[in-house]
């Protein structure tokens, strides 16, 4: 059987674990550059404030409910899913990391899945502090169905099965089909067109017909949602094909100075990432944006790509070649809203493919060093050492006012007894 393990209001679940008092209190927590609302506590939900609202637009509110508001930590939110998912791992090696906050398990058929999914969901809450939602079926499609259905019946206390017939064809037929996961807006609107609506209704189409129309991808969800299984568990998460590193300013960058500071910052961001994937890159991209929002400025947009001369996820080479990049496209007289760094052309850091130039004494040198910094910053916090090109005052760094502590992964953020 497939359980999707999901997180309940995951950032705000997070923002509670290390601060109780916020348990039954309204909470949100904002994007990058506290823009607009990414996740909302239940108390807020039923305020009716939508995703990704502008948090301008719902001050009001705030004010009136006392809504706890809180940037983005995702320090925090990184290191407890790491937690949740390792202690996912502890009931079965199957476990497929979908995102964040959600997890496919195979699980064995047990006497009593009632009693059994109680069980994972309460050693979770206690290991982490994290409340988690399951739904169990025999395929991946209707185990989305149940875990929705474990956070949207109230007496499912957060799981819910759809193991037989009777209930897969009952619930199913409450299952709006553009709720199915998998059918975005477009093919929901085309299946209204042919008269189905619930997902029950989809699992009755004739699955040919749907495949004719629409496709094999959505031949497989008709019958996944039967119960037949197509979508086996992604045990090795396919390789990484790009890792970018993009952000707003907190204010309007002009200086050709300012933007290679925060293209500096990026690039080892995204190198540092780079290497805790084993990985080594071929391309590196630099672009840059002004705000397209505000009409009465100049507007231009730009990236430039170097093909490195031997792939690499070493800092120090790939931010020179980003500073080139970023010569090549830095124009005066604009205000740069975003910029960001693309690495792509990945490849496993195991494969050398060297270069007739290349001074291997020197690759191996760096190869050490990038593993001290590496093991610094993991033990002291990030950017404990850093490249003095990243900057020293970064006033074009996101504003972040609200941020809780990094709880578990600074310690000078540590949790206070007092
Ligand atoms: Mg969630």
């Amino acid at each position: 059987m497939f359980a999707l393990i999901d997180a309940n209001n995951f950032y705000t679940s997070c923002e509670r674990v290390f601060n109780p008092k916020l348990n039954g209190k309204p909470i949100v927590v904002l994007s990058n550059n506290d823009g607009c609302v990414v996740a909302r506590s239940n108390e807020v939900k039923a305020l009716g404030v939508k995703m990704g609202i502008p948090v301008f637009q719902i001050r009001p509110l705030i004010e009136q409910h006392h809504i706890q508001v809180y940037s983005s930590n995702y320090s925090l939110y990184g290191d407890l899913s790491q937690r949740v998912m390792a202690t996912l791992g502890e009931f079965t090696p199957e476990i497929e990391v979908y995102s964040i906050d959600e997890a496919f398990l195979m699980l064995p058929n047990v006497q009593d899945w009632n009693d059994y999914l109680h069980q994972i969901q309460a050693t979770v809450k206690r290991w982490t502090g994290i409340p988690v939602s399951i739904g169990v079926a025999p395929t991946k499609t209707l185990a989305k169905i149940a875990n929705h259905l474990a956070k949207t019946t109230p007496d499912a206390a957060g799981v819910f099965t759809l193991l037989d017939t009777a209930t897969q064809e009952r619930m199913l037929s409450q299952v709006k089909v553009s709720d199915v996961w998998g059918i975005g807006r477009q093919w929901a609107k085309r299946l209204k067109q042919h008269g189905i609506e619930t997902a029950l209704q989809l699992r009755e189409a004739n699955e040919w017909q749907i495949k004719q129309r629409m496709g094999v991808v959505a031949m497989r969800i008709v019958l996944e949602l039967r119960g037949l299984s197509c979508l086996p568990l992604e045990l090795c998460p396919p390789p990484k094909k790009m890792r970018t590193v993009s952000r707003s300013f907190e204010h309007p960058v002009e200086s050709r100075a300012e933007l290679k500071e925060a293209i500096a910052t990026y690039t080892s961001r995204a190198a540092a990432k780079l290497r805790g994937d084993n990985l080594i890159a071929g391309v590196l991209t630099v672009f840059v944006m002004t705000n397209q929002f505000i009409h009465n400025e100049p507007q231009y947009q730009n990236s430039a790509s170097i093909s490195l001369p031997v792939a690499t996820n070493d800092t120090a080479e790939l931010i020179h070649y980003a500073m080139r990049a970023t010569d090549t496209i830095f124009r005066k007289g604009y205000r740069y809203k975003r910029a960001g760094v693309n690495l792509t052309e990945l490849i496993p850091d195991t494969i050398e493919q060297r270069n007739l130039f290349d001074d291997l004494n020197k690759r191996e040198r760096s190869r050490q060093l990038m593993q001290v910094i590496d093991n610094i910053n993991r033990k002291f916090g990030s950017e404990t050492v850093r490249y003095a090109t990243t900057g020293l005052k970064r006033d074009w760094q996101m504003k972040a006012v609200c941020r809780s502590p990094r709880f578990t992964t600074r310690w000078d953020e540590l949790a206070e007894v007092s």
